[in-house]
């Protein structure tokens, strides 16, 4: 017999309630779920809750790792039938009620799913082992390391085009992230890098943004589209409409029409995939997310809900489910709790409704596009500032709210990016003759 287990305690008699996903859906569940009622399980496999917005700027060394993640064991603390384990959930067995984990099983009375997404190469085999993703805070510190070792090692060779292709970024994708991270990118060649790297000319390094749509950000009207591009082409990012990469090898991308790009690093913010859970009946899922109806019930199985990015709830007004945004976790958080609440007293269930609060994408230090109940607004600092007001009155801790201020608000006025460290060096994990250059070059 094994030494672990997950060791839960008998809930006596509560029912209950296990949650798999620490994340902005999970989280708000837990707020609103009362634990004098129901037992409460958290399955998470990371020890923290990551604010996925400010990612990118995790990836481009604008701020500290810690200003955006909050321990969970910390956010639970007050909490007295909460029990946490930092466990990936392996499977589902809906008829027997039960989780799996690599350590043992637990049975539920209701399953929360709210597994969120990772990325979606759409089966390109060679674009994924050689891509950098941003979805975690792995990723985004794999892309910060990732992105400093290529200019170290670009003042180490003697080689011009491999110089070029050491300092060109392309960057696939031009939604939200894919945007944030041009203009991010584009600000660092412009007021950071060449005073870290005087020996290397700037004058060769290319940012490309390549999308597959006619316009950027398709979430949003055209016009906010064309507004961003605007913005990042004035920046001296190459922005390449209705094009799509179809294959990379580590040095080159080539594109759908023939056309080639030389580049060292090649960011993937061309699509995500839910991470369902292996178990349910065929007719639970569709597009790798859970079908679900108006109470979030996971459609063929009973006792089980999805919430966030990994749902798909179609309604009138919105046929192919609600915006994979942070608002839509949040919302249908505290929603299901309620919900939950409401069967704890023999109540009926209320449907979801989704409430838009507005949506903005920032474009670099000091531009951003908001659409505000159908209004699109384009500007400077003001739209900006709102942004990352919003972003940061929504971090988890106060702990964070005040280290990602001050953070910020540093940069903001001394552009002194002060995380610009490689702490663990990133070699793509398929790449021998990587591997080898930076053990032997950089203390891998
Ligand atoms: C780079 C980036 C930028 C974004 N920017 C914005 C933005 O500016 N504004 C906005 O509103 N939205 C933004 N989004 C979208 C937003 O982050 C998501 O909509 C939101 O995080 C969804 O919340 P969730 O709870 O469904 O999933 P998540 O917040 O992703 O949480 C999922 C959790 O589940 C855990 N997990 C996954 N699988 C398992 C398993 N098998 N077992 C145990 N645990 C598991 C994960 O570790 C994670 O903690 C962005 C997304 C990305 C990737």
């Amino acid at each position: 017999m094994s030494q672990y287990g997950l060791r839960i305690p008998d809930p006596k008699n509560k029912k209950r309630v296990v949650v798999v996903g620490g994340g902005f859906g999970g989280m708000n569940l837990l707020k609103y779920l009362d634990e004098k009622v129901y037992q409460v399980v958290l399955f998470d496999r990371n020890n923290f809750h990551t604010f996925v917005p400010l990612l990118y700027q995790v990836a481009t060394a604008g701020i500290e790792p810690d200003s955006i993640v909050d321990p969970l064991r910390n956010l639970l603390r007050k909490r007295v039938d909460t029990h946490f384990r930092m466990m990936k959930v392996l499977q589902v067995r809906p008829e027997a009620q039960e989780i799996d984990t690599a350590i043992g099983s637990l049975h539920y009375d209701y399953l929360i799913i709210a597994t969120g997404t990772d990325a979606n190469f759409y089966g390109n085999k060679n674009i994924e082992s050689k891509a950098l993703k941003l979805q975690t805070l792995q990723d985004s510190l794999n892309m910060r390391s990732r992105i400093l070792q290529n200019f170290e090692m670009a003042t180490l060779s003697n080689d011009h085009a491999e110089r070029d292709r050491l300092t060109n970024f392309i960057i696939v994708g031009g939604g939200p992230t894919g945007v944030e991270l041009a203009g991010t990118m584009a600000e660092l060649r412009e007021y950071v890098l060449p005073r870290d790297y005087p020996e290397l000319d700037f004058g060769i390094m290319s940012i490309y943004l390549v999308h597959s749509r006619d316009y950027l950000l398709p979430y949003m009207p055209e016009k906010a589209g064309q507004q961003a591009a605007k913005f990042l082409r004035e920046m001296g990012v190459e922005i390449i409409l209705n094009t799509k990469v179809t294959d990379y090898d580590g040095h080159i991308a080539t594109l759908d029409d023939g056309r080639t790009l030389d580049g060292e690093c090649l960011i993937w913010c061309a699509g995500v995939q839910g991470l369902t859970i292996p178990g349910f009946p065929e007719e639970s899922t569709e597009r790798r997310n859970y079908l679900v109806d108006e109470f979030n019930q996971v459609q063929g199985v009973e006792h089980v809900f999805a919430i966030g990015d990994i749902a798909l709830q179609k309604t009138e007004a919105y046929p192919d489910g609600h915006p994979g945004v942070a608002q839509t976790a949040i919302q249908q958080g505290k929603q299901l709790a309620n919900n939950l609440m409401r069967l704890s007293r023999q109540q009926e269930m209320k449907p979801f409704h989704y409430t838009n609060r507005g949506t903005i994408a920032t474009v670099g230090r000091n531009k951003a596009v908001a659409n505000f109940l159908g209004k699109i607004r384009s500007g400077g600092w003001f739209a900006w500032f709102a942004w990352w007001v919003v972003h940061i009155y929504y971090l988890v801790g106060f702990r964070n709210k005040l280290g990602t201020l001050s953070n910020w608000i540093l940069n903001y006025f001394s552009f002194r990016h002060s995380s610009r460290l490689i702490v663990r060096p990133f070699v793509r994990r398929e790449d021998s003759e990587e591997q080898e250059l930076f053990a032997k070059n950089i203390g891998a």
